[in-house]
C-alpha cells in the first residue's frame, strides 16, 4: 500500500475508531499500529514489516499461534451448520462437547461451565455464582477481598475487584464510584522482589496470605462472599507466588466459609508450563475464569467455570449474554484446545520457557535491570532495580516504553508496563525464536541504556 494510502487509513482510524485504554495524544504522534496478517509467531504490518510476536497479539491470547487453518475451518463448518443459540434453555452439540472438555482438562472436581464473551464478563459471573451459592445456602454474603496490584476487568464489578495495577490508576479514577457492594482490592500482593512489608520468604511467614484473613476479619466475616486473585498475576507483571501461598489462602478460605475464584484468564491453557495457573500449586479453586487463550483469540469467548456441588446447589443462576456459548467460539475452543493437547503445547510452554528464563536471567547485568521471574512462557524483566519498599514507587515509565519501541523498530514485539517488560509468545514459539527474543531485549536495553546515561534519547 502507498504511504499516503497507509496514512490516511491511520488517519481515520484515530478519527472514526475509540481505542481501548490508549492516550489520545500518542495515537496523534504516531497513529495506530495496523496490522494485516499473522503466521505462525509472526505478525505482519500495512507497511509489510514481520514482527516476531512476543506476547501473544498484545494481551497474552493467541496461544496456539496465528492462520490456524484448522481453527478457521472449523468456525466456517459450524456457522455453516448452526451459527447461533440462544442462551435460555439452549445449547448446541458443539458447546456441550466443548463444556465436556473443560471439566477433563481443570484440576479436581471443576465441572460445570457458564460460558460469556470475555474475561471481565466471567469475573463477573464468578461473583455472582459466589453470590448465589451462598444465597442458596440462606446466607447473605457479597462483599469480595481481593488483591492489591491485581487486574480483574473492566466493567465495572470486575473494576471494583481490580487493585492498583500498572498504568491503570487512571483507569479505576476515570470509572469512580466503583460498585460499593465490592469489597476493594484490600489485601497484600505476594510480590517478594517488592514486599510491602520488606519481608523475606521464607522468614516472612507468608505475611502476604495473611493480609487476606485480615482483610476478611476486617471485613464482618459473615458477609464475605469470595476472595478473587489471579494464581500468578499478569497484568502486575507476572508476580510468581512464593510455595505456599496459595495453599495458606485456600485454608483461610474455607476457615471462613469463602469462595475461592482463581482469574486464569492470562494463566489458562498452558500459558504458565501447566494446564493452569493453580496446577503449580496443587490447590482446587471453586470457581475458575478462563477466557483469552480458551479460543487462542479466533473468537470471543470466556467462562466461570465451578465445582458440581456449587452449581447443583442454584436453582436458577441469575446472569444472561445474548452470546454466551455461541456455537462458532465453542466450536474455536474446543479445536483450539484439541490443538493443545495434541501437540503437547503445555509441556513444550514449560520447556521453552525454562529454556528463556535461563537466558533472560543473563539480562541481570544490565544496570537498569532488576529482577527477572516467570513460569512456562510467561514472563517479566523488571526494570529500575530501585531498592524501594514503597508500594506506591514511581517508576520511570518511559524506559520501559523505550525498550520495547526500540524492540519493535528490531521486529519483536513485547510489552512495557508499569516499568516491567512482560513476554508472552503463542505456546508454539521455537527455542530458536526464543534465543532470537532475548538477543533482541539485550540490545534494546543496551541501547536504551546508552542513549539514558549520554542523555540522547528522549
Ligand atoms: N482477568 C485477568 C487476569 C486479565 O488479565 C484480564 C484482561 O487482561 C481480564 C480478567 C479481563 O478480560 P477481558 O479483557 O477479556 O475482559
Amino acid at each position: 500500500m502507498a504511504t499516503e494510502g497507509k496514512n490516511s487509513l491511520r488517519q481515520e482510524a484515530v478519527e472514526k475508531i475509540i481505542f481501548h485504554a490508549t492516550p489520545k495524544q500518542w495515537l496523534k504522534a504516531g497513529g495506530p499500529w495496523i496490522l494485516e496478517r499473522g503466521d505462525g509467531a509472526f505478525l505482519y504490518d500495512a507497511d509489510g514489516r514481520e514482527y516476531l510476536d512476543a506476547l501473544s497479539g498484545g494481551v497474552f491470547a493467541v496461544l496456539a499461534g496465528y492462520g490456524r487453518e484448522e481453527i478457521a475451518r472449523a468456525m466456517y463448518e459450524q456457522a455453516r451448520t448452526l451459527n447461533y443459540t440462544s442462551p435460555y434453555a439452549t445449547t448446541s452439540v458443539v458447546t456441550i462437547n466443548l463444556a465436556r472438555k473443560l471439566a477433563e482438562v481443570t484440576p479436581g472436581d471443576l465441572s460445570a461451565s457458564f460460558f460469556c464473551n470475555s474475561g471481565s464478563e466471567a469475573v463477573e459471573a464468578a461473583i455472582k455464582l459466589a453470590h448465589q451459592y451462598h444465597e442458596a445456602n440462606g446466607e447473605r454474603r457479597y462483599r469480595v477481598v481481593s488483591l492489591r496490584r491485581a487486574y480483574h476487568g473492566a466493567t465495572m464489578g470486575a473494576l471494583s475487584a481490580t487493585g492498583w495495577s500498572p498504568g491503570f490508576g487512571p483507569f479505576r479514577r476515570a470509572a469512580d464510584p466503583m460498585v460499593p457492594v465490592a469489597g476493594h482490592a484490600n489485601a497484600m500482593p505476594p510480590y517478594c522482589y517488592r514486599c510491602e512489608l520488606g519481608l523475606t520468604y521464607p522468614d516472612c511467614g507468608l505475611a502476604c496470605a495473611t493480609t487476606i484473613e485480615q482483610a476478611i476479619l476486617g471485613s464482618d466475616p459473615e458477609l464475605v462472599s469470595c476472595v478473587i486473585l489471579e494464581p500468578i498475576m499478569g497484568t502486575a507483571g507476572c508476580i510468581v507466588p512464593p510455595p505456599g501461598y496459595l495453599a495458606k489462602v485456600r485454608e483461610i478460605c474455607d476457615r471462613y466459609g469463602v469462595l475461592m475464584i482463581s482469574d486464569e484468564v492470562v494463566c489458562g491453557f498452558g500459558r504458565t508450563g501447566r494446564w493452569f495457573g493453580v496446577d503449580h500449586f496443587d490447590v482446587i479453586p471453586d470457581v475458575m475464569v478462563v477466557a483469552k487463550g480458551l479460543t487462542s483469540g479466533y473468537a470471543p469467548m470466556a467462562a466461570a467455570i465451578t465445582k458440581a456441588e456449587i452449581a447443583d446447589r442454584i436453582p436458577i443462576f441469575f446472569d444472561v449474554h445474548t452470546y454466551g456459548g455461541h456455537p462458532i467460539s465453542a466450536a474455536a475452543a474446543l479445536t483450539n484446545i484439541e490443538i493443545i493437547r495434541r501437540e503437547d503445547l503445555v509441556r513444550h510452554s514449560a520447556e521453552v520457557g525454562a529454556h528463556m528464563i535461563k537466558l533472560l536471567e543473563g539480562l541481570r547485568t544490565h544496570p537498569i535491570v532488576g529482577d527477572v521471574r516467570g513460569r512456562g512462557l510467561f514472563m517479566a524483566v523488571e526494570l529500575m532495580p530501585a531498592p524501594s519498599r514503597d508500594e506506591n514507587l514511581v517508576l520511570d515509565m518511559a524506559v520501559d516504553n523505550q525498550v520495547a519501541e526500540v524492540a519493535r523498530d528490531m521486529g519483536l514485539f513485547i510489552r512495557p508496563l508499569g516499568g516491567t517488560i512482560l513476554l508472552a509468545p503463542p505456546l508454539i514459539f521455537t527455542r530458536d525464536q526464543a534465543e532470537r527474543t532475548v538477543e533482541v531485549l539485550d540490545a534494546a536495553l543496551a541501547e536504551v541504556e546508552a542513549h539514558q546515561l549520554s542523555g540522547t534519547r528522549g
